[in-house]
């Protein structure tokens, strides 16, 4: 951890086509905060980048469908996460975008270098073509089935359903999402990059973590998840990957290269890239415009990549890959990635509205509930997919506030404050270290100054490591530990008793309480900003600015000093977090509930059948030639259905669905060896198949087109 001198930290380019929900605050924004903030608090040279993702697909497509231009969109969504981030306290030294300039440029320069090393093969292949759209359709242009794990609506770079990377010629059944017809192919030049030849230094890398024969970095320290996938990717083999597309929108293939006309780069290449021209500029904005080399281009920088686990392959390999091929860059230390958030026992998603909205709870919540930020925060930092996907719920959300925040921490520095101003007018008190108290760990332990400022100093050491491994849960939970200690210290020594028979006693009790506050004060600093704001306004003292502070009261403390001196005057307690009710809790669930459109239930498997209870149906393919309403049957048709050999009645439980004139000349599948029956007067000679879905409504099983009738379906 201290071999490095300074630190590049970036959080994933949120893409600019929709708004943030809480999984993506978890995923890669709020670790990367803690992150960032606990390096700056131990005095470390810090810088945390990050920006819109403002290329690609997804944002000329949404663009189409509303009739704006992609610009509209992009400004739409930049400033709205840029505002969303700023009041949910993520510090970014810059939030940027890859529609500037400046990051158009660095992404050419990537490109014209990696041009003239032979990075790339130009190779002309035939890709999928929309005829209708004029447009060769990569990425997400196209849509079809999975081969991996068969999701209807695999994207032609990625299944989010199972995190497959795929190509489009891999789709089973592809179709364009601008027109929805199937694609035809046609043939266009592209620029790949030849991940196989870096496959055997990726692996030293990843599994090893040497780089050119050297130790880089720990791979122990890397979450198994990740390691796992890079080590699968590995062992599937990598292929030359495209680097360019035949798009409108993106940044351009340089223009004096041969064959760049119409040529954008891959999204995926420009976007990590939006790394380093986010840094560039933040240099030129510090009046440094080489600033950004030595973060960058500097071996005793540490590079560290926040994500979630869909950009995995992005950030481990191929991102790796372009910055090896150009040289001179450093590689990532380490790439926490996160996993899956989800929301009451579904996963988040922003098609079906199924998602808490971020922007919305910072606005709407500001009233409703004390310190809203940091109680979301503390949360989500509570829950956080590190390891494993795990799930918010609203009832664990007030539960966490209201044991947590409100009865050990609030109640705490509650407690610690009003006494101090009704006993000592809020100034510290002097201390006597020979009058014996309780110890903060148990009812029986005899209490000793310098031990409980030792035992703060544990706890604080306890957590550097925690947060210094990526493990902010764990480093939460030692800031809970440390007011938990001090309660138990109040719990135990009941100094509003005390007070009046031993008020000497009180006056060390309440000395020791204070800095207990103080400790807390920096250390809840990166997951609690704004309660480590109020902790030092109570307390009277400078705000935490993030510049080595947590290193200094780690040397104070090591010295079994007080933070605060006796006599310091402290301030007045304000409100620093309050119960949230009932009411409220089932308000959100029922908000949740109306937003989004319920998932479709399924119906459970029936027991086993053997084939030959299936043999026993006889299905057969036919044609509605006739229909007619049932006279006093709201609910049946009467149909005619030529099975080819020999037309049927048969009596259908169609009518609130359809009508007679729209089911002749329907193709069907039909029951033909079930048993007749009289239904209203009519005999039935037969069934007609339909598909129920969850609301009971009716679809026809039909066989294909034109495909002629009494044929046996099995
Ligand atoms: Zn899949």
């Amino acid at each position: 951890m201290n071999n490095y001198k300074r630190y590049l930290v970036t959080s994933a380019l949120p893409y600019a086509n929709g708004p943030l929900h809480i999984g993506h605050l978890a995923g890669a924004y709020l670790p990367a905060d803690i992150y960032v903030r606990y390096l700056r608090l131990i005095g470390k040279d810090v810088v945390y980048v990050g920006g819109s993702d403002e290329h690609g697909a997804a944002i000329t497509i949404k663009a189409k469908k509303e009739g704006i231009s992609p610009r509209e969109i992009i400004d739409k969504y930049h400033a709205s996460f840029k505002e969303t981030f700023k009041k949910a306290g993520i510090s970014f030294d810059i939030y940027h975008r890859t529609s500037e300039p400046i990051h158009h440029q660095t992404s050419q320069d990537f490109f014209r270098i990696l041009n003239e090393k032979g990075s790339f093969v130009k190779q002309t292949s035939e890709q999928y073509y929309d005829e209708e759209a004029n447009q060769f359709l990569a990425d997400r242009y196209i849509v079809g089935t999975c081969p991996k794990c068969g999701h209807d609506d695999a994207y032609g770079d990625q299944c989010e359903k199972c995190g497959s990377t795929l190509s489009p010629t891999e789709l089973i059944n592809p179709r364009s999402t601008l027109s929805g017809n199937a694609p035809i192919l046609k043939s266009t030049t592209h620029w790949f990059l030849s991940l196989d030849k870096a496959e055997d230094w990726l692996r030293d890398y990843l599994e090893k973590g040497t780089l050119d024969g050297q130790p880089h970095h720990d791979p122990g320290e890397w979450k198994n998840h990740v390691s796992g996938q890079c080590k699968s990717w590995l062992d599937g083999g990598l292929q030359p990957r495209a680097m360019t597309r035949d798009l409108e929108w993106g940044v351009d293939v340089p223009p004096e290269i041969e064959g760049a006309a119409g040529k954008k780069l891959y999204v995926w290449l420009d976007a990590p890239i939006g790394y380093i021209s986010a840094t560039k500029q933040w240099a030129i904005d510090q009046g440094d415009a080489d600033k950004w080399k030595k973060y960058w281009q500097d071996s005793e920088s540490k590079l560290v990549h926040f994500i979630a686990k869909d950009n995995i392959v992005f950030h481990c390999l191929i991102f790796p890959a372009i910055l090896k091929e150009h040289g001179g860059y450093v590689l990532p230390d380490n790439v926490p990635s996160n996993q899956f958030l989800n929301l009451e026992g579904q996963k988040l998603s922003t098609s079906r509205n199924w998602a808490i909205w971020v922007h919305e709870y910072l606005n709407d919540f500001e009233d409703k509930v004390v310190n809203h930020v940091d109680v979301l925060r503390y949360n989500l930092t509570r829950i956080m997919p590190e390891l494993r996907d795990s799930e918010f719920t609203w009832k664990g959300y007030q539960e966490t506030n209201n044991n947590e925040l409100v009865n050990n921490l609030g109640n705490f520095v509650n407690r610690v404050l009003v006494l101090t101003q009704k006993y000592y007018e809020g100034i510290v008190p002097e201390l006597d270290t020979s009058l014996d108290f309780i110890g903060s760990a148990a009812p029986d332990e005899a209490g000793n100054y310098e031990a409980e400022l030792g035992k703060i100093y544990s706890k604080l050491q306890a957590y550097c490591a925690a947060i210094e491994g990526y493990d902010f849960r764990g480093g939460l939970k030692a800031v809970l530990e440390i007011s938990s200690l001090g309660n138990q210290l109040l719990q135990f020594n009941e100094p509003w008793r005390l007070i009046k028979t031993e008020p000497e006693k009180v006056k060390q009790i309440l000395h020791l309480s204070v800095q207990i506050v103080a400790a807390l004060s920096v250390a809840c600093r990166p997951f609690l900003p704004n309660t480590s704001d109020k902790l030092r306004q109570f307390l009277n003292l400078d705000l935490v600015k993030e510049s080595g502070e947590l290193s200094e009261i780690l040397t104070v403390l090591e010295r079994g000093e007080p933070l605060v001196a006796t006599g310091h005057t402290i301030g007045k307690a304000g409100h620093l977090f309050s119960k949230i009710g009932d009411d409220f809790i089932n308000e959100q669930l029922e908000k949740l509930q109306n937003a989004a459109p319920a998932e479709p239930t399924f119906e459970a498997l029936k027991e086993e059948a053997t084939f030959d209870d299936f043999t026993k149906l006889d299905l057969r393919t036919g044609t509605v030639v006739a229909a007619e309403k049932m006279k006093k049957a709201k609910k049946l048709l009467q149909l005619t259905v030529d099975l080819g050999f020999e037309q049927r009645t048969i009596v259908s439980g169609i009518a609130e669905f359809f009508s007679a004139e729209e089911v002749v000349g329907k193709q069907v599948v039909v029951l033909a060896n079930l048993a007749p029956k009289k239904l209203r007067g009519v005999e039935s000679q037969g069934m007609i198949l339909m598909a129920e879905n969850e609301k009971g409504e009716l679809g026809f099983v039909s066989p294909q087109d034109g495909f002629g009738n009494g044929f046996t379906v099995r």
